[in-house]
């Protein structure tokens, strides 16, 4: 095994193993190219070396087809590892070409569409592995070659688990793998280990345990070492035993000189958990910044992600608040550009489809027009049933590729519409949110979306006082506490610098009041660490619509809707501010009344002395307080 293993590579040369051993389905006839060989040899250790090996072979004029085959599957999986992903897709497209043109021997269509599932993986090109992966599945299918199904089908399972954070649809192709290898034979090692890790994902412990055991007994069995010491590295850290670490180590050890570095960096992420649970905060950052250096950026997979967590989570600990927000940015903009570039991908495989198809209608078009009419009868029978099972596979290809997309553009979504530092909503996800909580009627019960902007008291002092750091560490225990207060049911985001917004359903004005009171409390109750101690905050909210119009009917525009909500809640919020601090303000629209909502921003001092605004606060005598402000003098409040 090389030092640059990750899990892909790792299961391609599982892959390669598996169908060097048991040959698949027959023997092939034909026997490998040595320097083949060599080739495959080199590509992790040295993939410059074996992509030029490569093109000097395949620039021989009287090389056959199925060594060109392989020569260019080993190039294309050589540029893929050095990071030449359009390199690669074009060496798959010169696999597939051969593949069309030539009759290859039993066995090697199949390893060739598992190369390109592995290659294209690599490249970053998710769905055209998948693709890959379905023919090869067929193949294997049609070949009866068992072990290649299940390979495959654990191909699948590790794409669908690493790249889409689909672990359930994993397990279900884990599932299925192991069906049909107990049907044929003793449970494979790597099948059971790879499950098990799936089943860690999916927090299923017991299950993974058992996994882990057979991956064990299997891998000891037939002498698979790799799989053996990785299998006993989760038990150790599973057991909770007092020398699992050092256990670890010596397990590590004999990973890393054995070359299985993806091994030895989960050794060492498994390190740092146990630390960081027994409160060694030190040993734990160590060791899984251990960890994220073994794996490489380019190939950003599931232990590389998890690396970059637990350094965070032992920042956190340390009380390292900057670097905790440094390295949490990190995984998410590693995590964002890898599907951003997925993204790009399916595109130009949307477009690549489009074309494909379109060639297609011309070719029943013409076939149609009497273009090829001397084919023979049976000859044009056969074609038109190739056509359609080619518009069969081309439907069944979007409407994969539709859900796949689906999934990336929610999990960008998701990435994107986050605060980096709060993990929560952002102002503009917010804003949808909201959008879509504004209720269209509003009835006798007058409850509507209440909105609530929460601003920290003195926040500057804070940052003065104890450190940028401790003021970050103060906003994520305020994210936290407010997401608590305001439970499932609201949404809570980050509105700015030291600013939350809390938008809930349902209420009317005298339940806001109290939510206003909860969300209050929830903070002066907080205790903050970095010397910080205890905070308050002032609150202000509003109703949206602000002017529900009269009977119920669909509120417009018109009538105030959460944007012209937020402004008011913001003049709220600063009478609570001018009130003394740590209370809440709330303006409430009368619902039915004919005040133009522009009117009632400009001037809410009008709108509360006519009634059309009810004011509510949290403490006595603010009422006066809001008034001013409202009038826009800016006088000091009358504390009455
Ligand atoms: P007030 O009670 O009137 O709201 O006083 P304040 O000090 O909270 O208000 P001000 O708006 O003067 O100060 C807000 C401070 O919040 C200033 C800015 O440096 C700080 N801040 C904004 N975003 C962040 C952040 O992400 N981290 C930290 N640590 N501080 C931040
Ligand atoms: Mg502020
Ligand atoms: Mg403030």
């Amino acid at each position: 095994m090389s030092p640059r293993m990750t899990p892909h590579h790792r299961w391609l040369l599982v892959l390669m193993l598996t169908v060097a051993a048991s040959g698949v389905a027959a023997q092939p006839a034909h026997t490998l190219d040595p320097e083949a060989v060599r080739c495959y040899q080199l590509r992790h250790d040295d993939p410059d070396a074996a992509a030029r090996l490569a093109e000097q072979r395949l620039a021989e004029a009287d090389l056959l087809p199925p060594d060109a085959l392989v020569f260019q599957a080993c190039r294309a999986i050589s540029l893929a590892i050095m990071g030449d992903a359009d390199g690669a897709r074009a060496g798959v497209a010169a696999v597939e070409t051969l593949l069309a043109a030539h009759p290859m021997p039993p066995g090697f269509e199949l390893r060739a569409l598992s190369n390109a599932g592995a290659t294209l993986q690599l490249a970053g090109d998710v769905t055209g592995a998948l693709e890959a992966y379905e023919r090869a599945l067929r193949a294997a299918a049609r070949e009866d070659a068992w072990e290649a199904q299940v390979s495959t089908l654990v191909n699948m399972a590790l794409l669908h688990g690493d790249e889409f954070a689909a672990y359930d649809q994993a397990e279900a192709l884990f599932a299925q793998a192991a069906a049909i290898n107990d049907a044929h034979g003793d449970r494979k090692a790597s099948l059971s280990y790879n499950r098990a890790i799936n089943s860690l994902r999916r927090e299923r412990l017991a299950d993974a345990r058992v996994q882990f055991q057979q991956a064990l007994d299997g891998a000891r069995a037939s002498g698979e070492e790799v799989i053996a010491r990785r299998a006993e590295a989760e038990l150790v850290a599973m057991s909770g035993a007092q020398d699992a670490r050092a256990a670890l180590q010596r397990l590590l050890d004999r990973q890393r000189s054995s070359g299985d570095v993806s091994g030895a960096a989960r050794s060492a992420l498994l390190q740092g958990r146990l630390a960081l649970e027994a409160g060694d905060h030190a040993g734990a950052l160590a060791d899984a910044q251990r960890a994220v250096e073994m794996l490489p950026e380019s190939v950003f997979g599931a232990v590389r992600r998890e690396s970059l967590e637990l350094v965070a989570a032992a920042e956190i600990a340390r009380g390292d608040w900057q670097s905790a927000y440094r390295t949490s940015n990190q995984v998410h903009d590693e995590q964002l550009q890898r599907l951003r570039s997925m993204q790009l991908g399916n595109m130009a495989r949307v477009q690549a489809t489009l074309v494909d198809e379109h060639n297609l209608e011309e070719l029943l078009l013409a076939r149609q027009q009497g273009a090829i009419s001397e084919l023979q009868a049976s000859h044009q029978r056969r074609q038109r049933n190739l056509a359609v099972a080619a518009l069969g596979l081309l439907l069944l290809l979007a409407v994969g590729f539709v859900a796949y997309q689906r999934r990336i553009t929610r999990r960008l979504r998701n990435l994107s519409a986050q605060d980096s530092l709060t993990r929560l909503l952002n102002r503009h996800a917010a804003g949808k949110r909201l959008e879509a909580m504004v209720p269209t009627r509003v009835d006798a019960g007058d409850a509507r979306l209440a909105v609530f902007l929460i601003d920290i008291d003195h926040f500057k002092a804070i940052n003065d006082r104890h450190g940028h750091d401790a003021g970050d560490m103060a906003l994520l225990a305020v994210a936290n506490a407010l997401t608590t207060a305001c439970g499932p049911d609201g949404v809570v985001a980050r509105w700015g610098g030291e600013e939350f917004l809390v938008g809930m359903g349902g209420l009317d004005a005298s339940a806001a009041g109290r939510m206003a009171e909860r969300l209050r409390q929830a903070i002066a109750d907080m205790r903050v660490g970095g010397g910080v101690g205890s905070m308050t905050v002032s609150i202000g909210f509003a109703a949206a619509p602000v002017f529900p119009p009269p009977g119920g009917s669909v509120a417009g525009v018109a009538s105030g809707h959460w944007p012209d909500a937020v402004v008011l809640a913001d003049r709220a919020l600063y009478a609570a501010k001018r009130g003394g601090r740590d209370t809440w303000v709330g303006l409430w629209g009368r619902a039915g009344t004919s005040r133009p909502i522009d009117e009632a921003l400009d001037d809410p001092a009008a709108a509360i002395s006519s009634g059309d605004l009810m004011l509510s606060s949290g403490r006595p005598g603010l009422s006066s307080v809001a008034d001013r402000r409202a009038r826009g003098n800016g006088a000091p409040p009358a504390t009455t």
